[in-house]
């Protein structure tokens, strides 16, 4: 997902089940993911899974037990190059082949390959540690995951602002800029399959958000951008949930009942008004569960301190009232007993 599990163990206390996000009724979509394992040294699922979903496209999944972000990647192929979305959280290929993997999905053999483009959602780990295993590859070529690269790249020249494209040859993929979750933070689109892709801006769990503003326009930019085009299904970068809308514990590697991947372009016309809710902490809205985990880390800490604080004077009265009650001065010296 994005940041570091304990800032958030706080808040998954916090949650409580809601409605279910929106469920398309695509049926070569309605996967049903391995759900993990309560315990993953006992039989432990394959690591990555793979499904084709019709167009020339690939979901890719990493199980929950090789990384309990158990990140999606998207694999499309045009008739001159193919394009690989995120190349997830495991960068040791013995753990999870995924470059290998992904070559042999490719169309020929050899030097007659077809080339490959790995591009990022966004920089968070999760989603780029399997660079090293493409980035020595011949006909491979890995974009940058740093804004400037990400912007030099897609020819941006008025960030967050525009669109991009790039051309798979015979499929044409759009950029949309979409900073908040992080700051390098883009969507693609696929007009030949209709499909959007979200990373971590918006799926089925916690939409972590750095940049409340940049979350806003990017809600309304890509609100814009979809209102005249068709939407087959919105696919994001991972499931947190449950199908009764609950989070799933932070960090766990067994999601029994996982919700539906899919989501769709009603979310996406919903988000602009849930992102003008978000009180900047946390809020439900509907299906969206919105967290800047910095600020809710920083709250819980005040709480804490807080309490510690309260806690400590508390000991220091009762001690000093069992001690007037027995007669002992604080420095320990007994004190006579009252004249009357
Ligand atoms: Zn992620
Ligand atoms: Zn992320």
């Amino acid at each position: 997902m994005t940041h570091p599990g304990w800032l958030l163990v706080g808040v998954t206390v916090l949650v409580t089940p809601a409605a279910a996000w929106a469920q398309t009724a695509t049926d070569s979509l309605a996967v049903h993911w391995n759900e993990g394992a309560a315990d993953c040294k006992i039989n432990p699922p394959p690591p990555l899974e793979t499904h084709a979903i019709g167009g020339m496209t690939y979901i890719l999944r990493e199980s929950l037990c090789a990384t309990y972000e158990a990140p999606f990647m998207y694999l499309l192929i045009g008739s001159a190059r193919a394009m690989l979305i995120d190349d997830g959280d495991v960068a040791d290929p013995a753990k999870v082949p995924l470059a290998q993997t992904v070559l042999r999905l490719l169309p020929g053999t050899g030097s007659s390959r077809l080339p490959l483009l790995v591009v990022h959602t966004h920089r968070h780990l999760d989603h780029r540690a399997g660079d090293g295993q493409f980035a020595s590859l011949p006909n491979v070529e890995v974009v940058g995951y740093d804004t400037g690269s990400v912007r030099r790249f897609y020819h941006f020249t008025d960030w967050p602002n525009g669109v991009a494209q790039i051309e798979l040859g015979g499929r044409t993929v759009d950029v949309i800029p979409t900073p908040g979750h992080n700051e390098t933070h883009v969507s693609f689109y696929d007009r030949n399959t209709t499909l959007f892709f979200s990373g971590d801006f918006m799926m089925p769990g916690r939409l972590l958000i750095d940049d409340a503003d940049a979350e806003r326009a990017s809600a309304k930019r890509v609100a814009a951008f979809v209102r005249d085009r068709p939407v087959r299904a919105v696919l994001g970068g991972h499931i947190e949930l449950d199908t009764a809308g609950a989070t799933f514990s932070w960090g766990s590697h067994y999601h029994p009942g996982e919700h539906a991947l899919a989501m769709t372009k009603a979310d996406l016309l919903a988000l602009p008004a849930a992102a003008e809710s978000f009180n900047g902490f946390y809020t439900r809205s509907g299906p969206f569960l919105m967290i800047n985990s910095i600020r809710v880390l920083i709250a819980e800490a005040i709480a804490l301190f807080v309490v510690l604080v309260a806690l400590i004077v508390a000991v220091v009265f009762l001690v000093r009232r069992r001690r007037a009650a027995r007669g002992i001065s604080a420095t320990g010296v007994r004190l006579p007993p009252p004249t009357v």
